[in-house]
């Protein structure tokens, strides 16, 4: 019922994490990463609200609000930084979500180049709702899909011959264990050439180590994301973060 009530009363928040290009070490889009603020100030991470969400009905209008919000803040960023906001399978499910990401860019006055929208292998699993379709149809309107947290699920590598994906995001769990398991750096090796050769962006998440950052240079990566270079911050942080790059003053 709280969640229920939480949209309503203006509860969530949306932080921003960077992704930087590896060739220029500049940050080229931001993850936007929905949080629920409780009233006592407690902030509850999407992990632990997300599926209640999609159970209840409550993540269409939330994912509503999100792309909304997030093209609306990203208006405000310098042209060159990207916008990327998550999907849930049940948006797909419901009629609109092309309506909904078009108004979204609209009234946000972004450019769809600048919106690059990740899906996870569920949103592709439910192959017979027209998914695929649906996903060329937004690619139509000049948006990027992303493939997130690749590896984790069944039959990854179908899924990448199922749609022209513009990024592989490789799942963090990999990127944990590539300094001690010689498996985990093999597979990130392997994807971030796939990548290659398929024309797709590669993004390394969760990086928190050099070690690891090396690693995923030597080893081809495109993009990273991860504490180490920035934790996800709020929207005026994350304007610092970029003003601080660019010399510019964006900061408010
Ligand atoms: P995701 O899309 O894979 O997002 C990346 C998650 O990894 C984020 O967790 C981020 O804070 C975390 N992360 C980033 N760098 C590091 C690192 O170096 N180390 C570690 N340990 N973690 C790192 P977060 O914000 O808790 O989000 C968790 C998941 O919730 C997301 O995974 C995504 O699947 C979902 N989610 C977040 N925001 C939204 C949203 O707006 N809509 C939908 N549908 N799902 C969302
Ligand atoms: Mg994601
Ligand atoms: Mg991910």
């Amino acid at each position: 019922m709280d969640l229920d009530r939480a949209l309503a009363d203006g509860q969530f928040q949306l932080d921003f994490q960077p992704l930087v290009d590896l060739a220029s070490a500049r940050i080229v889009a931001a993850e936007a990463l929905v949080r629920w603020r409780l009233s006592d100030g407690r902030l509850v991470p999407p992990d632990e609200f997300i599926p209640l969400a999609e159970e209840i009905g409550l993540i269409v209008p939330l994912g509503q609000w999100i792309l909304q919000h997030a093209c609306h803040v990203a208006s405000t960023w310098p042209e060159h930084v990207r916008l990327a906001v998550n999907l849930s399978p049940v948006q797909f499910q419901h009629p609109g979500l092309v309506s909904v990401i078009t108004s979204a860019l609209i009234n946000a006055g972004l450019s769809p180049s600048r919106l690059e929208l990740e899906i996870t292998e569920g949103v592709l699993m439910q192959s017979d709702l027209g998914t695929v379709e649906l996903l060329h149809q937004l690619k139509a309107l000049g948006v990027r899909i992303a493939l997130d947290d690749f590896g984790t699920g069944y039959s990854s590598l179908s899924y990448l011959r199922s749609f022209p994906f513009d990024k592989i995001k490789i799942d963090r769990s990999f990127v944990a264990d590539m300094d001690s398991r010689a498996d985990a750096a093999a597979i990130v090796q392997a994807v971030a050439s796939l990548g290659a050769s398929l024309g797709m962006t590669t993004t390394a998440e969760g990086i928190e180590t050099q070690a690891q950052l090396d690693q995923l240079r030597a080893e081809g990566c495109t993009q990273v994301q991860g504490f180490l270079l920035s934790p996800p911050l709020d929207e005026r942080g994350f304007r610092a973060l970029l003003s601080k790059e660019t010399g510019d003053s964006l900061a408010a």
